[in-house]
């Protein structure tokens, strides 16, 4: 008998027993919060703006109210260039519900309007 069998056998240390992936009830979500910290900076940089920007825009009355001379009777015309041809473009998409209308004369953004169908929600 040598001394080698006279000692105890090694203990295997503890190794630490996560729950295997994509099992219910596993509660590691560690790997979410980058993904939801690129989700937050994309919202800052480009869809916050841009509602921004939209919601700066003068809704028509508000255009018409400060430029009154703007309204012809048959339609709108630009307040910076007098041009009575004014196209209607989405904010983002061309089926976007927030409406931008801009001079084509020009090519200023001059007032906002949504589609009706989400006027009232
Ligand atoms: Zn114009």
């Amino acid at each position: 008998m040598n001394q080698k069998d006279l000692l105890l056998p090694a203990i295997p240390a503890p190794t630490p027993s996560a729950p295997p992936p994509n099992v219910p009830g596993n509660t590691d979500h560690s790997g979410i919060w980058p993904l939801l910290a690129i989700g937050f900076l994309f919202y800052l940089m480009f869809i916050r703006p841009a509602k921004k920007a939209w919601f700066n825009l003068p809704t028509l009355d508000q255009y018409l109210s400060k430029n009154p001379t703007c309204n012809t009777g048959l339609g709108i015309k630009c307040c910076y260039c007098g041009s009575k041809s004014i196209r209607n473009w989405g904010q983002r998409a061309a089926n976007d519900w927030r409406r931008v209308h801009i001079c084509n004369g020009c090519g200023r953004k001059l007032y906002r309007s949504q589609l009706s169908v989400y006027q009232n929600k």
